[in-house]
């Protein structure tokens, strides 16, 4: 019989304690369906509104599986899990989404970069390096884009190599060599599919990017053709569907100037380019993810708002304890959402919390935004 996933009884464990366990949670509540989180710290964000929170290392085979094993299902909010662990586990009958064989795959760039192109996905050309990877061969490649196979996230393990004087900034390590794409925009389209092989698939949102890689702004929707709008979706669609994955999916994508889309990467969970649909659709990216991997009927991935996303990050030069300024100023404005992941320490470039700006038309959602990244600063008291 079918174990009823509404209520205590059921034991629904995330591995990973940050922002997107913790918006997941806030979902979980409507439905009293309960969340148990394990990460290294009892501060961590979903820690501390979770219904129970284990420390430990989410890397540690021994802790994954002293976490899970009493679960009926497991999912992630990061994917830097251990994979072996989760094997284990879903031989042992618990259920785990995305599964383990897709976190294996996407936790490696690599890995990745294959599965796209034996899977004819389009992608932008690469090759693997290793620490063994000569500094002339390196030469020869400029300009090219380093990614460390694994590890890295939110623009960490990625380097620009432009031209010569970059090249001191290639890993040691490895690594994709990718070519540089000369891309007029950053896509990134969220889809949803359950243990029956439904999917549902958001609209196609764009991102803006600041200097260290994190996503500055969001809009929702993307300035792009109807044309691009559908190849978008049905690529996203088509790469969950080839992963044959459970729960959520971020597909980052390349939009080139013919209209052409590569496929970056991919994210199997909630991710900073869906913040916007808590406000924006009618159901939110951390809904879809609990009902996907919880084989509950997928929700209308509808907008009701057009809108923009701004990250909140800690500001270059504050390291200590988090002050907000500016922040009832920006509550004041009209269609402001403000989200905050509970971080008691800011640090520069520190995520910690965005806003979104729900308005009826994208271009008022871009214009207030850009009002609000001006008056709110992350500092240290
Ligand atoms: P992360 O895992 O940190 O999100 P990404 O692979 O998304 O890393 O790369 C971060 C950013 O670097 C991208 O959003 C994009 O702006 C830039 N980038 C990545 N790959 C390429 C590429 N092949 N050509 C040009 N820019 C790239």
């Amino acid at each position: 019989m079918k174990k009823e996933v509404i209520g205590a009884t059921h034991r629904f464990g995330i591995l990973g304690g940050g922002q997107l366990g913790r918006m997941l949670i806030q979902e979980a509540i409507s439905y009293d369906i309960h969340v148990h989180t394990m990460d290294l710290n009892s501060t961590d964000p979903s820690a501390t509104i979770a219904t129970s929170h284990t420390v430990g290392d989410i890397k540690a085979y021994d802790d994954v599986i002293n976490f899970g094993k009493d679960k009926d299902v497991i999912s992630v909010e990061i994917e830097n899990v251990n994979v072996d662990a989760l094997k284990e586990l879903e031989s042992n009958g618990v259920k785990v989404f995305p599964q383990p064989r897709v976190l294996e795959i996407i936790k490696d760039k690599g890995l990745q970069k294959h599965f796209y192109v034996e899977n004819n996905i389009p992608t932008s050309p690469f090759e693997l390096t290793t620490e063994d990877t000569k500094n002339y061969y390196y030469a020869s490649k400029v300009p090219f884009v380093h990614k460390l196979r694994t590890g890295g996230y939110d623009g960490r393990g990625v380097e620009l190599i432009k031209g010569e004087k970059d090249l001191q900034n290639a890993f040691n390590a490895p690594s994709i060599l990718e070519e540089l794409v000369p891309f007029e925009k950053e896509l990134s389209v969220i889809v949803a599919r359950n243990e029956k092989g439904e999917t549902a698939v958001y609209q196609t949102v764009e991102c803006e990017f600041n200097e260290v890689n994190l996503v500055a702004f969001l809009f929702s929707p993307a300035d792009i053709s109807n044309d691009v709008e559908t190849r978008a979706t049905e690529l996203a669609i088509d790469v969950i569907n080839k992963l044959e994955m459970v729960g959520i999916l971020a597909v980052e994508l390349f939009l080139l100037s013919d209209g052409t889309l590569l496929v970056n990467e991919v994210a199997p969970r909630p991710h900073n380019s869906g913040h916007h649909t808590i406000e924006c659709n009618v159901t939110s990216q951390f809904e879809q993810h609990m009902r996907s991997v919880l084989n509950l009927p997928l929700g209308s991935t509808e907008m009701i708002r057009e809108g923009a996303m701004l990250n909140l990050l800690g500001e270059i030069g504050h390291t200590g304890r988090a002050k907000y300024e500016g922040l009832e100023e920006v509550i004041s404005m009209p269609g402001v959402h403000v989200h905050l992941y509970g971080k008691k320490d800011t640090k520069p470039n520190r995520k910690m919390g965005h806003i979104t700006v729900a308005q009826k038309n994208i271009d008022e959602a871009k214009r207030v935004a850009k009002q609000v990244k001006g008056k709110i600063r992350v500092i240290a008291e």
